[in-house]
């Protein structure tokens, strides 16, 4: 076993945002307070927080440079001890900073300069009960906590708002992000960052769908292989990726059956997917099987060789652009060059779960109920399949609205009683 090292950083907030960066030595191996090595280069940020990095985790040691070489002597020095087979206490943790004390010393600073008063008891209250939440666990000092601190608190908060809001419960997790990553201590991320938890979107925004003019304009300027494969994922509401890796022995003519698979061989991410069986409309059985029968390979829509065809989102945006539907107001920022959908196939309202989204308003607008729209879709949670009843009781308003004040004729002629 190779023996652990700790080495020594500097969380800093720089341009980029927050980073840890080696610390500068002066030439009498102090640490110079005030600068680090930023991609190699010196720069000052006399304020940040000293962090051990042991093991793959990030442990905050304080603000003070000589007191963090000291831990790092001593940390180094148990490690090496470890790994000569001592049995030694765990020394770091005895020397890591509380939560409490951590918060208190937050608090403090936090302030100063705040004009909105409001802000600083809402933090206090929210750290308070995030050091509750954190002694039920049994944590006590910042070298405890890990990323399920912060998830379970954002459960906690969710679970203990009396409206249950997720809205409340993530920007209560925010507040206690900010306090984490003022000690070092960075669990929360974006979407893609890896080891980074993410957390949960509260902004709900209604599903998009094409409308019955758009779908038309944009079937007729297709190919008759697009023609089939765009149809497809409108009434069968699959997935991008379901469609790239659907196989022609997932589909049965005989049933009119679509089985959605797990497919190992491709590496296609089923994780999140539920298996299902989809049913297939009478009118895509003809058009699907002639596609089959001239596909290349295992694959319903390959491209022609027989790979997966991965460019669909592209080929949707040229084929919208070619019907002449795109809006003329996307301006796109690239990193060539800037492009417009006026000239160019980049038109956002133009994206392949809008093809998914219509499908499921389209099948709740007819009346299918909401458990067999939710099967169709492979959602776990009917949650997600309510989303889309907000467009078409838009639509169903809209009616009802109308005929409410074709019913009011205020136009008519009054009568001149006198
Ligand atoms: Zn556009």
């Amino acid at each position: 076993m190779t023996h652990k090292t700790a080495s020594l950083w500097k969380y800093v907030k720089t341009a980029d945002g927050w980073r840890y960066c080696k610390p500068v030595t002066k030439s009498n191996h102090k640490i110079d307070p005030r600068r680090v090595l930023v991609k190699g280069k010196i720069e000052e940020y006399p304020s940040g927080v000293y962090c051990l990095h042991i093991g793959g985790r990030w442990l905050p040691v304080g603000a003070d440079p000589v007191e963090a070489l000291k831990a790092q002597q001593r940390e180094t020095a148990r490690l090496a001890a470890i790994a000569n087979g001592f049995d030694l206490p765990d020394a770091i943790k005895e020397e890591s900073e509380t939560i409490a004390d951590a918060i208190a010393d937050f608090m403090d600073g936090y302030k100063i300069g705040k004009s909105v008063k409001k802000t600083t008891p809402q933090m206090q209250h929210t750290l308070n009960e995030f050091l509750a939440v954190c002694s039920q666990r049994n944590k006590r000092v910042l070298a405890d906590l890990d990323k399920k601190d912060i998830m379970n608190y954002w459960q906690w908060a969710l679970d203990n708002s009396p409206t249950r809001s997720r809205r409340t419960a993530s920007n209560k997790t925010m507040r206690v992000h900010t306090f984490l990553k003022s000690n070092g201590l960075v669990f929360v991320g974006k979407q893609g960052d890896p080891g980074k938890w993410q957390v949960p979107a509260f902004v709900e925004e209604l599903p998009e769908v094409y409308d019955l003019d758009q779908l038309q304009q944009f079937l007729f300027a297709c190919d008759p292989i697009q023609r089939v494969k765009f149809e497809t994922l409108l009434k069968t509401g699959l997935r991008e990726m379901e469609l790239v890796y659907l196989e022609k022995s997932d589909i049965s003519f005989e049933d009119r059956t679509l089985k959605v698979r797990v497919k190992p061989s491709y590496d296609f991410q089923t994780k999140t997917y539920c298996e299902r069986e989809i049913t297939l409309p009478v009118d895509l059985i003809e058009p699907l099987r002639a596609v089959m029968d001239s596909a290349p390979g295992n694959l319903v829509f390959p491209t022609k060789s027989g790979q997966p065809h991965r460019k669909l989102l592209r080929e949707c945006k040229r084929i919208a652009m070619r019907a002449g539907l795109n809006c003329g107001c996307c301006d796109r920022k690239g990193r060539k060059r800037d492009q417009n959908c006026r000239e160019h196939a980049v038109c956002e309202q133009w994206y392949l779960h809008k093809f998914r989204a219509t499908f499921a308003t389209t099948l709740l607008q007819q009346g299918i109920d909401i458990k067999n729209v939710q099967q169709q879709l492979g959602h776990r949670d009917i949650a997600s399949t309510m989303r889309y009843l907000a467009p078409s009781k838009n639509k169903d308003l809209k009616g009802k609205i109308d005929a409410v004040w074709a019913a009011v004729p205020l136009d008519k002629k009054p009568t001149v009683t006198q």
